[in-house]
């Protein structure tokens, strides 16, 4: 006996790489190309580091209520957390607790089985039909509560809203949580969905869309009723997640629409334009609706490209995994970023041939 045997063991999700070489081009964690709103650097100028000597607002009501007043709902509705991946966690803790199975796709964020084993939580996973797309009928079985993203990761499809609104309406009686990480980037959010069904939870990010991974935001708008249950777990946690300087940030951000609206606008340009070219060099891809490209070669292997790119210090993302173990994951970066990128590939591919 040992008190290793006592140690709660668990297989880690593993973030994408943060290589630490310099002149890189990383497309490899969808990671926003652009700088946050100035109005998020002007904060950063002016921050009084003596509020530093004070616990932060549990609540961090200032931020919530820009969210809320952001998109027009009730502040009870919203929760806020350290990034989403931090709000996701509570929401595995708190809603998931029946002993049926949850049900989320075989392909999809690869941190859904961690948090599932590491809080016991029994799941299935509903394999994507040949297209990679999530059907709305296969989740219509008895389950514990479902979720998924929305455009989902790593594929970057998105579902309609009215297969969204069947998945909810048919699992009434458990909790629904769609991951809106990558939403901003072209698909339809189901926020307004949240008014009629009180077992819907959205959960978005800062992290993408608003150019500010760094600075962890997270949040969720649901019911009210959703949303004190898991201030009731948040509270049996951690009560300070979010720090003053993340408050204020995120406060900004959501404030400056017309920064993020341009943004966004670019990266989707600069998305559909690399499609294009990706096309000309015999890739295929499947059409996303996010920060990111899914594609694979007709005659290269994508670990050959992603090792060839790697030793150029362009990183992309590679799943060594089951159906998907020939593609990559680019993330979408400026358009002089993508050129470099797209001329560089096109070197490898050719010179495979
Ligand atoms: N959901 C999905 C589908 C993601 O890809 C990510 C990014 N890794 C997250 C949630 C978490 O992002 P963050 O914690 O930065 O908000």
């Amino acid at each position: 006996m040992s008190w290793e045997d006592n140690v709660r063991k668990v297989v880690p999700y593993v973030p994408g790489e943060q290589p630490k070489v310099a002149d890189k081009i990383k497309l490899n964690t969808n990671e926003n190309p652009y700088p946050p709103s100035p109005k998020v650097g002007n904060v950063l100028k002016n921050f009084d580091a003596n509020s530093l000597r004070l616990y932060p607002d549990p609540e961090a009501f200032k931020l919530t209520e820009a969210i809320a007043s952001y998109y027009g709902v009730d502040n009870n509705k919203v929760f806020v957390g350290v990034g989403s991946d931090d709000v996701l966690a509570m929401c595995f803790l708190t809603f998931f607790a029946s002993s049926k199975p949850i049900l989320f796709p075989d392909i999809t964020y690869s941190f859904y089985d961690v948090w599932a084993k590491v809080f016991n939580i029994p799941y299935k996973t509903i394999p994507l039909d040949d297209d990679f797309k999530i059907s709305c009928d296969d989740y219509m079985q008895d389950n514990g509560g479902v979720i998924f993203p929305n455009p989902n990761a790593p594929t970057g499809r998105d579902m309609s809203l009215s297969d969204i609104e069947k998945i909810v309406k048919n699992n009434s009686n458990q909790v629904v949580i769609v991951d809106e990480a990558y939403v901003d980037f072209g698909a339809q959010s189901a926020l307004g969905l949240t008014d009629k069904y009180d077992n819907l939870l959205v959960v978005q990010t800062f992290s993408k869309s608003r150019s500010m991974a760094g600075a962890r935001i997270g949040f969720a708008i649901g019911s009210k009723k959703l949303i004190s249950y898991l201030n009731d777990v948040k509270y049996s946690f951690n009560s300070y997640t979010l720090s003053p300087l993340s408050i204020e940030l995120g406060k900004a951000a959501i404030e400056d629409d017309e920064y993020f609206k341009k943004t966004c606008s670019k990266l989707i340009a600069t998305r559909e334009n690399s499609v294009d070219r990706l096309k000309e060099l015999g890739f295929s891809c499947i059409d996303s609706k996010s920060n990111f490209i899914f594609a694979k070669h007709k005659t290269c292997s994508a670990r050959y490209i992603f090792e060839s790119l790697k030793k150029k210090n362009i990183f992309v993302r590679y799943f060594d995994k089951p159906r998907i173990d020939n593609y990559l994951r680019i993330t979408v970066g400026t358009d002089e970023q993508m050129d470099i990128f797209i001329k560089t590939l096109k070197t490898i591919v050719e010179t495979e041939k």
